[in-house]
């Protein structure tokens, strides 16, 4: 699988749901998203990327948890909200924009779409919502319906309580309408699905059978949402709702973010949201007539040091925490260095020292001090480097970005730092500086250059990643007079 671009790129990362706050597994996701809308617009310019992030907010989850806190589910929203919003700030994340399920530009937008889906039929000719009688086993905590067979003593594993038998009338969506569609595009990968045991896996799903799914729920049962115009006993239930925030920030139909960026290149989530992106997102556009997303792209679930994350455990990471340890760029390099996307995800917190000591202060940090040193005393600071815009700076990263291939693109970039290093073990210039002949002093240049041109190659390839050290790097090899940096670009810990 490629990212297929062109001339323009829209990535999204999932709404978040504020009854969670940011955690490790919402950063990886984010993380992964900067790095390609970074590297894109690096590409294909600034103003043909979009990267859109945000939180969902309505739902019978969130007005419980506001009213446990004694405050409005607005003001709930509000709070958590700005928690995701600062969090990808210390990351220093560029989403070009945070959608919020609870502004009006958002829910205005869906009410339109709800009404549109209610006016028109399938392909084979029935009305795509229709009203009928839901009964089931429903879990407050998971926000939905329980098989079960997914209970553990009678109670939701993952929330340790016993399920409420719900009966009640609510709109349905007909996905049984739309899955042959659906799975023809995948098939064909018109809709690709990434990695390509996903793929398997949701085509494995509608070989099952997915029964159509509801699209709203009582108000009793879900006070906080969007009212159904057709029905005013009736609130949006998440799926239309939540899903359709990644056109409704474009200000779809309309708008011209719309018109410039829509269908979304790349939609990022992890494996539990699956089935509602694969299967109900695509059967929802297709009802309303919009063009599928070109490329879902899916990971895994964290573990922390080999356990599975959990409150109970006490082994949450948070994104802050290890941004107050490392800085934004080192937190981002610690964890896209240690798993290939979509691969099993196992966050080694433990093994952060290490990595930071091996790779960053004595890898990239050393290599700077080491090379801008000898420019230093060597050469008083003086090289002439003519043809720096012209060299080749293709290291093979380009690739994997675009394949989403992380790990293997920044173990690219340390192994030609690591090259580097070895390169100047063999050529001594220290004994070339010593010597006074005259073709050991043109060699000395030599070198020396050739080095700066790696620390120029590296940095650029480094952008994605770690754009301010990149940077930082950048403008000490360019300088008229080189200097090893007054403070290490990563002090030792
Ligand atoms: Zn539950």
């Amino acid at each position: 699988m490629v990212t297929k671009v062109k001339n323009k790129f829209y990535i999204t990362t999932p709404i978040y749901y504020v009854n969670d706050q940011p955690h490790i597994g919402h950063a990886y996701t984010t993380i992964v998203a900067d790095v390609l809308a970074r590297y894109y617009r690096q590409k294909i310019g600034k103003e043909n990327v979009y990267f859109l992030t945000g939180t969902d907010e309505h739902g019978a989850k969130v007005a419980e948890s506001a009213a446990l806190k004694n405050i409005s589910p607005q003001k709930f929203t509000d709070q958590i909200s700005q928690q995701f919003k600062d969090a990808w700030q210390n990351l220093a994340i560029t989403n070009d924009d945070f959608i919020r399920t609870t502004e009006s530009r958002h829910q205005k937008i869906v009410v339109n779409i709800l009404n549109k889906l209610k006016a028109v039929k399938t392909p084979a000719g029935n009305e795509v919502l229709y009203e009928t009688d839901y009964e089931g086993l429903y879990c407050v905590g998971c926000e939905k319906f329980i098989l079960e067979s997914e209970l553990v003593d009678g109670k939701c594993p993952d929330h340790n309580k016993e399920p409420e038998q719900v009966k009640e009338k609510n709109w349905f969506f007909k996905l049984a309408d739309y899955l042959s569609i659906i799975q023809q595009k995948i098939e064909s990968d018109e809709l690709t699905i990434y990695p390509k045991a996903r793929k398997n896996e949701v085509l494995g799903l509608i070989k099952q059978g997915i029964p159509d799914f509801s699209i709203s729920r009582s108000k009793k049962s879900v006070p906080w949402g969007i009212d159904l115009l057709w029905d005013k006993n009736q609130k949006a239930y998440v799926w239309v709702d939540a899903l359709s925030n990644y056109i409704t920030a474009l200000d779809y139909p309309k708008g011209k973010l719309y018109q410039k960026f829509w269908p979304a290149d790349i939609q990022l989530m992890a494996v539990d949201i699956l089935k509602f992106h694969t299967l109900y997102w695509p059967a929802i556009l297709l009802a309303l007539d919009i063009p599928l997303p070109k490329i879902l792209a899916i990971h895994g679930f964290f573990t922390i040091n080999g356990q599975k994350m959990s409150k109970s455990l006490g082994n949450v990471v948070h994104p802050d925490e290890l941004v107050k340890e490392y800085g934004a760029e080192v937190t981002k390099y610690l964890i896209l260095s240690q798993f290939s996307f979509g691969s099993e995800s196992d966050i080694k917190v433990e093994e952060f020292p290490n990595k930071y000591n091996a790779d960053l202060v004595n890898g990239l940090g050393n290599l700077v001090n080491r090379i801008t040193k000898m420019v230093e005393e060597y050469l008083k600071g003086k090289i002439k480097i003519d043809d720096l815009e012209n060299i080749s700076l293709k290291i093979g990263t380009e690739e994997m970005i675009e394949q989403l291939n992380f790990k293997e693109a920044l173990f690219k970039i340390w192994a030609r730092i690591q090259d580097c290093d070895t390169a100047i073990d063999q050529d001594k210039p220290w004994i070339l500086a010593k010597s006074k002949n005259i073709k050991d002093q043109e060699k000395l240049k030599s070198v020396l250059g050739k080095y700066i041109k790696d620390l120029y190659i590296i940095s650029i390839n480094l952008k994605p990643f770690m754009s301010e050290t990149a940077a930082k790097i950048l403008k000490i090899i360019t300088a008229s007079k080189i200097k090893k940096p007054a403070t290490p670009l990563f002090p030792r810990k």
